[in-house]
């Protein structure tokens, strides 16, 4: 009797339950908001990446019923095949005004924009260095790339430099990757050393502002401008999806560079052009974003409100540094913060749990937005303080 090829699915499915780390995806329904409604009933959402509130907005949805009618549902081929809109080239320039770069080039997604980037950038006979807890985005982009990659420990600028002193030589181009704001902690990458650093050994440095944008730094281009380093020579990576409330992703830097992948980045050459819809969302996102500074600055102190709660209220938990609008509570197994995750949610709180294998160790993750009032707030560490 053959072997059924498929048997090791059940089989490994079995495992990841035992382990707790099995995933099952929850329906929500009606508009994205500060409040949701979840199986059946209306929850204050601390689960998304709206951080401004945007997703929902009457203008952005206006803008995408308006491009939608005007040009249709799909863009029919890829860019370079089948031609561009000039809301492409829009978005690409606003995304270049915002970030204070030459240029900008836009993705299907923030995933493909990181894959297709490093791909470009480096090959078998490059380096790259990269932080251990980057998004799954950069590691497989490094995978892809061929190069040979080297993790180093979180934020550890000490050992990046070591690396670099002992394997710089042995290499064509070198590849610094690193998320700005760790997704999944909260905490910022040391820009600055990582730009030294570049700059000493003559590296590349890319870095993927995706819970950045619109996020962190006065305009909200995100953390090179909160690190005062708007202007230095690196390759900016982002979504469309989180701040800004559509889908999509890019690449911000030197026309040089965006006139390379254009030509080289097989995740933009090889796949269909952002949708009309995507693509006009994302500029209104990014014309709110710079005519109404407001909503970061709601957003701010929305987060400073949360932070002085935990502090005067729920202080013995295990909250990790951050610096952004991210907050990770860590949890001492995978089955603890299921269980959080579950108590939360009946008490009418949606923060997910997040579990290994995405993270070392368990937690329950909150993301602030702008459009939290003062009363999510309160319940969220109300039920906070009888958790966990
Ligand atoms: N980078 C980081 C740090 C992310 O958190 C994400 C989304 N989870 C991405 C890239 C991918 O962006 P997108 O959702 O647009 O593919």
């Amino acid at each position: 009797m053959p072997i059924d090829p498929y048997a090791w699915l059940e089989q490994s499915l079995a495992t990841i339950h035992r382990a707790d780390w099995y995933r099952s995806v929850k329906t929500i329904y009606g508009r994205p908001g500060a409040t949701v409604f979840l199986e059946g009933r209306e929850v204050i959402n601390f689960a998304s990446n709206d951080y401004l509130g945007l997703a929902g907005d009457e203008r952005l949805i206006a803008a995408g019923v308006a491009a939608t009618k005007e040009f249709g549902t799909g863009t029919t081929g890829s860019r370079l095949l089948s031609g561009q809109r000039e809301l492409h080239r829009k978005l690409e320039k606003a995304i270049a005004s915002l970030k204070q770069t030459e240029d900008a080039l836009v993705f299907s997604s923030g995933y493909l924009a990181n894959l297709g980037a490093i791909a470009a950038l480096v090959g078998k006979r490059d380096l790259i260095l990269s932080d251990q807890y980057n998004h799954s985005s950069l590691k497989n982009g490094a995978i892809l790339s061929g190069a040979a990659v080297i993790e180093y420990p979180h934020c550890d600028i000490t050992s990046v430099k070591n690396h670099l002193i002992e394997q710089r030589q042995n290499y064509r181009r070198c590849l610094i990757l690193t998320d700005s704001v760790f997704s999944m902690d909260g905490d910022l990458c040391p820009l600055p050393a990582l730009l030294d650093l570049a700059e000493e050994f003559s590296c590349m440095l890319l870095i993927d502002e995706a819970h950045a944008t619109g996020v962190m730094g006065k305009t909200g281009a995100g953390c090179v401008e909160y690190f005062g380093c708007t202007g230095k020579q690196l390759i900016q990576i982002g979504t469309l999806s989180k701040a800004l409330g559509s889908l999509g992703g890019y690449v911000a830097g030197s026309t040089t560079l965006i006139d390379f992948l254009r030509n080289r980045a097989p995740t933009w050459i090889y796949t269909t052009g952002l949708s009309p819809a995507d693509t006009a969302a994302a500029l209104a996102a990014i014309e709110i974003v710079q005519q109404e500074p407001q909503r970061l600055t709601q957003l701010w102190t929305n987060v400073d409100y949360l932070k002085q709660l935990i502090q005067e209220q729920i202080f013995e938990l295990n909250l990790l540094p951050s610096e952004s609008p991210i907050l990770c509570f860590q949890l001492s197994s995978a089955a603890e913060a299921l269980k959080a995750g579950q108590y939360l949610r009946d008490a009418g709180i949606f923060a997910p749990a997040i579990r290994p294998p995405t993270v070392p160790t368990s937690r329950i993750r909150i993301s602030v937005m702008a459009t939290h009032e003062a009363m999510h707030i309160d319940k969220l560490v109300a039920a906070l303080r009888t958790s966990v």
